[in-house]
């Protein structure tokens, strides 16, 4: 089967629906076909702890999650979505064991508030009020901000998708593209699904763009890091703020069903695409979430899962034009839940030829040319 599209969007998580819907939004007149090698939601979207934080450290990571933040507060709304998103806006608490842990916060705070950000530096006892059921043992301080927030993967994914679809886009599971070629002015895509001719092609496939790149030879600096979380049975409400906890390299989430979600960095794990949960890991997972909520002790973990973070060098979505004109990527940089709505606009301002606006600028791909990069520190 060979069929042609005006825009091709590679990849249907947060990332790629977002793009299709804010393409067709913003140019109706365009046709939008987006190409899904799974099923829905079966990306790392679906996998992902459903956390939303603007306490980056890094300009893009900030703006792009507060741009991100304001849009979900208003999803409903903005994507016709009465369902609701299960959001449940009750913040942020990063908690700091070491002084360079609480240094590095008061060092974000400065930043932040350039944003209009200003998260309050908190102390163990405040900590406690906010949260009782945390262990604050050894606790030197933390950083708070009630605007962050938990909200349902599945449900903004379905939001994005319906929004996209009820706009036109052409949403297609089930078809993986295989190559990418340049064909006259526009592009190739040799598909499972026969071949698409595309007058333009954005990657919004996370990990996996490098392989689209390199018949064009082109290169992108990702790479996957194999992650895992686990979720609970559904608990009575315990938890209300999202807690990241430097000293246990951890997230806990309680969400508004009430099932707690933990997300464990793992130190012992090296790159690659292989992202089966570890059952060693597991048991030291849930260990150290007890040791930080001690009423965990006695709640059934349901599942445990496995996904990949998409690891860039400054650890920064990248978004803009390759050297190929046309060409655009959407790389979520291992936090593309929470910054999935303004990516989408952003690159659909792209597309239509808007200048971006320098923060934007700064994200594009072509920063990996050796300059100096702005580096995010508040990753666990
Ligand atoms: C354990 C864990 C916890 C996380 N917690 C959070 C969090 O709390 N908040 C947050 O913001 N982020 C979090 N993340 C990161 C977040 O999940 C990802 O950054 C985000 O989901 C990426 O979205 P995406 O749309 O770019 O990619 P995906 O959701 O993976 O979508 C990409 C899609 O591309 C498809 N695809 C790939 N190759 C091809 C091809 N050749 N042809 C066609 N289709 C293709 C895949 O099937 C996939 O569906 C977490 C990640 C993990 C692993």
């Amino acid at each position: 089967m060979g069929w042609t599209t005006d825009i091709a969007v590679v990849g249907g998580g947060a990332y790629g629906l977002s793009i299709a819907h804010a393409l067709r939004q913003r140019r109706p007149d365009l046709f939008v076909t987006l190409l899904d090698l799974g099923d829905f939601a079966s990306g790392e979207t679906g996998r992902c702890g459903a956390g939303i934080r603007v306490q980056w450290g890094a300009t893009g990571n900030i703006l792009l999650s507060l741009r991100s933040l304001e849009i979900f507060e208003r999803f409903a709304e903005l994507y016709d979505y009465p369902d609701g998103i299960e959001f449940k806006q009750t913040g942020y608490v990063m908690l700091a064991y070491t002084e360079s842990q609480l240094e590095l916060f008061k060092t974000n705070l400065v930043i932040q508030a350039r944003y209009g950000i200003f998260p309050d530096i908190i102390t163990q006892q405040e900590v406690t009020r906010l949260a009782p059921s945390l262990n604050v043992a050894g606790v030197l301080g933390a950083v708070f901000f009630d605007r962050d927030a938990s909200l349902s993967p599945f449900r903004v994914l379905d939001g994005y998708a319906r929004a996209a679809k009820r706009l036109g886009a052409d949403l297609r599971w089930g078809v993986e593209v295989l190559d990418l070629a340049r064909e006259g002015d526009g592009f190739a895509l040799a598909t499972s699904a026969g071949s698409l001719a595309a007058g333009r092609v954005i990657l919004a496939n996370d990990t996996r763009i490098p392989q689209l790149l390199a018949p064009l030879a082109l290169d992108l600096p990702v790479k996957p890091l194999p992650n895992q979380a686990f979720v609970t049975e559904p608990l009575a409400p315990l938890l209300d703020p999202c807690v990241m906890s430097f000293g246990h390299e951890m997230f806990v989430n309680q969400t508004v069903r009430g099932s707690f979600v933990v997300v464990c960095s793992d130190k012992g794990r090296s790159f690659g695409f292989d992202s089966k949960p570890r059952a060693d890991l597991f048991p030291r997972s849930a260990e150290r979430a007890i040791s930080l909520v001690p009423a965990l002790a006695g709640a059934r973990f349901l599942r445990s899962w496995g996904g990949l973070y998409s690891v860039t060098p400054d650890m920064q979505p990248v978004l803009g034009a390759t050297a190929v004109p046309g060409l655009f990527v959407a790389l979520s940089s291992a936090k593309g839940f929470m910054t999935s709505p303004a990516a989408g606009r952003i690159i659909a301002e792209l597309v239509d030829g808007l200048s971006p606006p320098d923060w934007v600028a700064a994200l594009g791909p072509d920063r990996f040319d050796g300059r100096p990069l702005e580096k995010e520190p508040a990753v666990v």
